[in-house]
């Protein structure tokens, strides 16, 4: 009768080595939920927040970190219909009242009651977890189970930037900086399939490769060369169209230059600080868009899905991958910024 389930759970923030794995009880699915029982997760830089802490932000402790995973429904609530044990299905990441007007028209981030896996309740960082039954969608045809549990949340963030946010269009000239992290990989195919031209920006040889073979016509290393000139000289007379960003304090300064009149600036993260100085003349004497960007909008994952199955978007999937028993191991590879795409843990 009382069956448990192993799960990482972090109780203070701190290093790789406050991640607890620990034995609970197997979470029984209420009305409306499901059961899924993990086989991959996937790590996110809000992993790494959720484990870290961030200053005057409270998380509630102790939780289950991680917000991207897949596996199989093994057990179904109350009211559920439709879905039905030994399904694969992915996660959606995240989480929303279903009722109030964002919701109702589809801007479910927006909800007031939003919340994260893996931020607001407990996370994908177990070996199996109870979900409302409308955060796991079937795992597209063609898709191997570290591709499907890797997806989700950069690619519902990346679309939520380029689509609905800086209005990418065919011809324009795109930035994205830190090309192999999971959101940039995301970003550059977006913007290639509403044909825009990418120029891209690395840390290393082998993420430059990356960044081109995932459509970006120039990749440029941000360490080794003058980046701004380079992208200057790429974008021509007119400049960025839009810059795609989640570094923060390293790149927004140099970022304004290149950006071109009418230009989109659009970040959802800010992985090197969150403090920027700049001069607002240049922002409004250029008609500059500062864009902020959380998260996405369900239905735009579901549509990702369906684009990942007909090959028009692939998941970029970190060479290395961790079994579940070293999930700190798998947040140190990420936090030394060493993952090319996204970083799978298998159950
Ligand atoms: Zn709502």
């Amino acid at each position: 009768m009382s069956e448990t389930i192993r799960a990482f759970r972090v109780h203070e923030h701190g290093d790789p080595d406050v991640l607890r794995l620990e034995e609970l009880p197997l979470p029984e699915p209420g009305p409306g939920e499901v059961r899924v029982r993990m086989e991959a997760m996937a790590l996110n830089h809000l992993d790494l927040w959720v484990r870290r802490g961030i200053p005057g932000v409270r998380f509630p402790l102790p939780i289950v970190p991680g917000s991207d995973g897949a596996g199989r429904i093994d057990a179904v609530g109350p009211g559920v219909a439709g879905i039905e044990p030994g399904a694969r299905v992915f996660v959606l990441p995240g989480t929303s009242c279903g009722r109030c007007a964002a919701c109702l028209a589809g801007r479910d981030n927006y909800c007031r009651d939003y919340g994260i896996l893996g931020e607001s309740r407990d996370g994908t960082s177990a070996e199996a977890i109870v979900l409302p039954a409308t955060n796991v969608a079937p795992v597209p045809e063609g898709l191997s189970l570290e591709e499907a549990a890797s997806f989700g949340l950069v690619y519902l963030t990346a679309w939520h930037m380029l689509v609905h946010k800086a209005r990418v269009r065919a011809g324009e000239r795109v930035l994205v900086h830190a090309a192999a992290s999971g959101v940039s990989s995301a970003g550059i195919q977006i913007a290639r399939l509403h044909g825009a031209r990418v120029i891209a920006t690395a840390g290393s040889p082998e993420k430059l490769a990356l960044a081109r073979e995932l459509g970006a016509e120039e990749a440029v290393n941000y360490r080794e060369e003058d980046w701004v000139a380079r992208v200057k000289e790429w974008a021509g007379g007119d400049g960025i169209d839009v810059v795609f960003d989640h570094v923060g304090e390293e790149t927004f300064g140099p970022s304004l230059r290149v950006l071109g009149r009418g230009g989109r600036y659009v970040f959802c993260g800010a992985t090197t600080g969150p403090r920027l100085e700049t001069d607002l003349r240049l922002v409004f004497f250029r008609n500059f868009e500062i864009l902020g960007s959380t998260m996405g909008r369900r239905a735009d994952l579901l549509r990702v899905a369906d684009l990942l199955a007909a090959g028009r978007l692939r998941a970029v999937v970190d060479p290395t991958t961790f079994s579940f028993e070293d999930l700190p191991a798998a947040h140190r590879h990420l936090e030394e910024r060493r993952a090319l795409g996204k970083v799978v843990v298998r159950f």
